[in-house]
């Protein structure tokens, strides 16, 4: 027998227990007389204490494996940060199962290891317990969510990996196949052909919790293989989802952090890019851009008069010291962007002192009501640039103010998306979101003939300023459908053989649809204040796309190569 107890359950009520226990050793002192070593496995660490004749007889590293036979006993100095720390075992036979060569890096909650070699050793990582706990909330989140979703009546159902390349958005992986030859299939981006057919097959909802493979380049919020939390549902617009999945998403924070989420403000895409310059603001914080075209005009102030947009922000009492404020100005600096400074002591300072006179600025100030102690930044030029750099700025001020509370989460929806976006290089149109994605009603109109201006259902959901899910109604209309295809420059005949089993459903009933996928990565990243993902996957990628520790991807060998027809 290995064990009769683990090394996270003795404690008073056991001692004088004869036990055994099987672990790795954490931590070893020698008194001389006496050994004590910690050791632990998955459930804890239990102290365990050796005469010195005992423990003569033993060489025992870190991390060696070992198995006990002893005597609970109380504890003289208590630990009371463990469930173990009133009891040790007075140890009186021992058996090595395995040793261990010295770690790369220390197995402790703060490790020495970069993260390279942690990725290296990764098994060695899932036994400091950072990483450990992380699975155990990545499990327990998947679990809430399997359990919410099936009790609203979603059906889990596994869609293929192994699909058909289609142009979804990002590059897809190849795989290349060995029956067929020259013949290739894709690694799926997303489930979302096969959920849509779920729904035509008469699937009333689905969900399923997925792996999904993108070729792109990874971040620290970005892998090339990810998890998404795919779902799709029939007879709904889009009220219907977005009301059930702010429950679902309000449901999720209260079981895993015990937060009650308040409603989730619902914005449209182009109020999202006025009011805060992006599509996915961090609303933790507020200042929302003010316009100040009809101002500048009203106030005839020469120079910014003649500019497409003028807008700012005010951040209120911002009171930090002259070096602090200089490296935010510093950080900022942009011929575009003017900032304005009411001092504590009423005085008025200005990043353009020779431009803007003091009683331009003094036009500023009373606008934005400005008290002293609040700081105002100016942003101008043409539309689209000017709303992207305040967004910036909006945000290196957040960061310099320390007004990103990772234990505040905002969530917001961000609603009608444009339908397509002109892009230069290709010279062509590209789906916004995915070309599955229907117009909204009252712009189908546009769809002939203004393609660009055309506001699709779709939505986003955005928490503390992250992407978190996206999603949207569908089109279930064999026309629009094609329609779109044309507009992305699919000929007929592409449009046929990469999609015509696809439309070729819609000839069958068709029910309206819609859905939406959120990251489980980004999701327990968030939830936790980490900063990246890879310490909530279990064998993540590195940041190129690598797996350090199994090292792929790797070259082939020439036979290989040559079964699959590539060479
Ligand atoms: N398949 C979409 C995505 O991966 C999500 C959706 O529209 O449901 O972003």
């Amino acid at each position: 027998m290995y064990r009769t107890h683990n090394c996270g359950e003795l404690c008073k009520k056991d001692i004088g227990k004869e036990v055994v226990l099987s672990g790795w050793i954490q931590k070893k002192r020698n008194l001389g007389s006496l050994c004590f070593i910690d050791i632990r496995d998955y459930f804890g660490i239990t102290q365990l204490i050796f005469s010195k004749n005992l423990i003569e007889k033993f060489f025992l590293g870190k991390e060696f494996l070992i198995k006990i036979q002893g005597k609970v006993v109380e504890r003289i100095s208590k630990n009371n940060n463990i469930p173990t720390g009133e009891i040790e075992i007075s140890v009186s036979q021992i058996e090595i199962l395995n040793s261990s060569l010295p770690t790369p890096f220390t197995i402790e909650n703060q490790t020495d290891g970069n993260e390279e070699i942690r990725m290296k050793y990764r098994y060695l990582d899932i036994r400091r317990n950072p990483i450990k706990n992380n699975l155990i909330i990545r499990h327990n989140l998947a679990l809430e969510i399997r359990n919410f979703l099936s009790q609203n009546g979603f059906l889990e159902i596994e869609t293929p990996v192994l699909i058909n390349y289609t142009p979804e958005g990002a590059r897809s992986f190849v795989v290349p196949s060995r029956t067929h030859v020259g013949k290739f299939y894709a690694l799926a981006q997303s489930p979302q052909l096969f959920k849509q057919l779920l729904m035509i097959g008469g699937i009333d909802k689905y969900f399923q919790i997925v792996k999904c493979f993108r070729d792109e380049d990874a971040r620290s919020d970005r892998q090339i293989e990810f998890t998404q939390i795919d779902c799709e549902m029939s007879f709904v617009e889009v009220d219907d989802v977005l009301i059930f999945f702010e429950n679902f998403i309000k449901h999720l924070f209260r079981r895993i952090k015990n937060i009650q989420l308040e409603s989730f403000p619902c914005i449209s895409y182009s109020d999202a890019m006025k009011m805060y310059g992006t599509d996915s603001p961090d609303i933790r914080f507020g200042m929302p851009f003010i316009e100040l075209n009809n101002l500048v005009q009203k106030k005839n102030i020469s120079f910014l008069k003649e500019q497409e947009l003028i807008i700012g922000i005010k951040v209120p009492k911002c009171h930090k010291n002259h070096d602090q404020m200089n490296s935010l100005f510093k950080k900022i600096e942009n011929p575009n962007i003017f900032w304005i400074q009411y001092l504590s002591n009423k005085t008025l300072l200005s990043s353009n002192p020779d431009f803007f006179s003091e009683e331009i600025i003094t036009i500023f100030i009373n606008h934005f009501q400005a008290v002293p102690g609040d700081l105002l930044f100016i942003s101008y030029g043409k539309r689209k640039n000017t709303r992207k750099t305040l967004g910036k700025v909006r945000l290196e001020i957040a960061n310099h103010l320390n007004l990103k509370n990772s234990k505040i989460f905002k969530p917001l929806w961000v609603t009608d998306l444009p339908l397509l976006e002109w892009d230069e290089r290709s010279k062509r149109y590209k789906s916004v979101h995915h070309p599955f994605t229907s117009p909204k009603k009252e712009d189908i109109h546009l769809l002939e003939k203004y393609p660009e201006n055309i506001r699709s259902q779709s939505y986003d959901l955005i928490i503390n300023g992250i992407e978190i899910g996206s999603g949207s109604i569908r089109i279930h209309n064999q026309n629009i459908q094609n329609l779109i295809f044309k507009h992305l420059g699919l000929s007929a005949k592409e449009i046929e053989s990469e999609f015509g089993f696809f439309i070729k459903s819609f000839e069958y009933g068709t029910p309206p649809h819609g859905g939406i996928a959120f990251g489980l990565d980004r999701l327990i990243n968030l939830l936790e204040g980490n900063d990246d993902i890879k310490n909530f996957i279990a064998f993540p990628k590195s940041n190129y796309g690598e797996d350090l520790m199994t090292k792929a991807p790797s070259f082939l060998k020439k036979e290989k190569l040559k079964e699959l027809h590539l060479r």
